[in-house]
């Protein structure tokens, strides 16, 4: 069985892990030659995760209680969450789904006089055109803020230049994984000042917790090829448990209610230097590959399946999510022929704020969520198994005849 996601990292890599959580080595100076290495020109910043330099972003802005944030109507429950905590007010932007990029028109509608930044999310492993979003935040003087957890793609791309915060994650289920740790971009030198004057208050995160992770990964690994996973899959099944379930809560960051205690704090040492071992070393060819077996998914699918961000640019299949009618039938048929799509992720619709004056419906964020299964895509998997696949999802699928593919109001 083709397992729904590899873990983007080598055995070597955790090995290479597990002795730097061995070898005592400072932090400080961990970071300083990983953010050298990722930002030469000195605007980077290395943190935990994203959601600890995001907590750490809106502590340094400190804006008055209730500004509101504009933000990419799907994300990850947490980021919506953070900006709660911090007395600001979520406002979701609904999507374009074919580009997977906020509704640009919406964008003055939901604009209030409260309104400081706009948080934009690159999902799926594609981007976003940032051009007239950048456009038109800055002439309404609003901090832009890419949310880049899904789009790593190599070192020459770390976000919009004229972006004010670029963030990128190396958490265990995202591409060139650290299993764990992140990458900002901050425009304004005193902005990452204070950013880091925030991170200092936080303990350092435990080489004992970390090493546990590499162990725990390594066995992971072993288990995410297609014959073990078959028998794993066929294990959990035997003894009533929803393996489903299992992966999914297996592969969280941040699990517990304590989570905001959790990303509090500053990464270790071996997770810095394993991070910029990563970077230094990244298989870039591997990542093409990828990208060219979605693309060549997406030819065999989007004449007939929606798939979201098809036209996204620089698409680089991070998952390849596809939505469909009735995606109970349509997973259990994949994965009766060896395909471990998935219809458990991540994601969430962030809620409008009650009382908004333009409190949107949300509607294509919410069919994105209800209709989403995501199809396993990377390079170990050969191009016959995609041919398969692809004719898998298209009997399973059979469209009405009276089909029409929606279209999207854009301008
Ligand atoms: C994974 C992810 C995050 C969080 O990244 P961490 O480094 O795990 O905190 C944020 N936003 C999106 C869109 C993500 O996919």
């Amino acid at each position: 069985m083709w397992p729904r996601k590899r873990f983007d990292i080598r055995l070597t890599d955790i090995a290479t892990g597990i002795f730097y959580c061995l070898k005592p080595f400072p932090a400080a100076q961990a970071r300083e030659r990983l953010e050298k290495f990722w930002a030469p020109d000195g605007d980077g910043l290395a943190f935990l995760s994203v959601r600890s330099g995001f907590d750490a972003l809106w502590e340094a802005l400190g804006l008055p209680e209730g500004s509101e944030v504009l933000i990419t109507a799907v994300n990850i429950p947490h980021m919506a969450e953070i900006i709660r905590f911090h007395r600001l007010v979520p406002v979701p932007v609904d999507l374009d789904l074919e580009r997977m990029a906020p509704l640009e028109d919406l964008l003055p509608k939901l604009q209030s006089e409260k309104t400081r930044a706009i948080v934009v999310a690159h999902l799926f492993g594609g981007q976003v055109r940032m051009e007239p979003i950048l456009r038109w935040a800055k002439e309404n003087g609003l901090l832009v803020i890419e949310d880049c957890a899904q789009a790593y793609s190599g070192l020459h791309y770390r976000g919009h230049p004229e972006a004010d915060v670029s963030m990128f994650s190396f958490g265990s289920i995202k591409t060139a994984t650290a299993l764990g740790g992140a990458l900002f971009r901050i425009r304004n030198p005193q902005l990452a000042a204070r950013m880091r004057a925030v991170e200092e208050r936080w303990p350092v995160q435990s080489r004992l917790k970390y090493l546990q992770r590499l162990l725990k990964y390594a066995w992971f690994s072993v288990v995410c090829r297609p014959v073990p996973f078959a028998l794993f899959v066929s294990t959990c099944r035997l003894m009533g448990y929803d393996y489903d379930q299992i992966i999914h809560s297996a592969v969280r960051g941040f699990p517990g209610s304590d989570w905001r205690e959790k990303i509090r704090h500053r990464a270790c040492a071996p997770l810095l230097l394993l991070l910029l071992r990563r970077l230094k070393r990244y298989d870039m060819a591997r990542l093409a590959q990828r990208a060219a077996k979605g693309e060549m998914l997406l030819d065999l699918l989007s004449q007939h399946v929606f798939c979201p961000g098809a036209k996204a640019e620089n698409r680089t299949h991070w998952v390849f999510p596809i939505l469909v009618d009735d995606p109970v039938a349509v997973t259990s048929r994949l994965q009766q022929a060896g395909f471990d799509a998935a219809r458990t992720h991540s994601l969430t619709v962030i809620e409008a704020p009650p009382n908004h004056p333009a409190s949107p419906p949300l509607a294509e964020s919410k069919r994105l969520l209800q209709q989403l299964v995501c199809l396993p895509i990377y390079p170990e998997i050969p191009d016959r198994a995609i041919r398969r696949m692809a004719n898998v999802v298209l009997e399973a699928y059979r469209p009405t005849p009276l089909f029409i593919p929606k279209t999207h109001p854009i301008g």
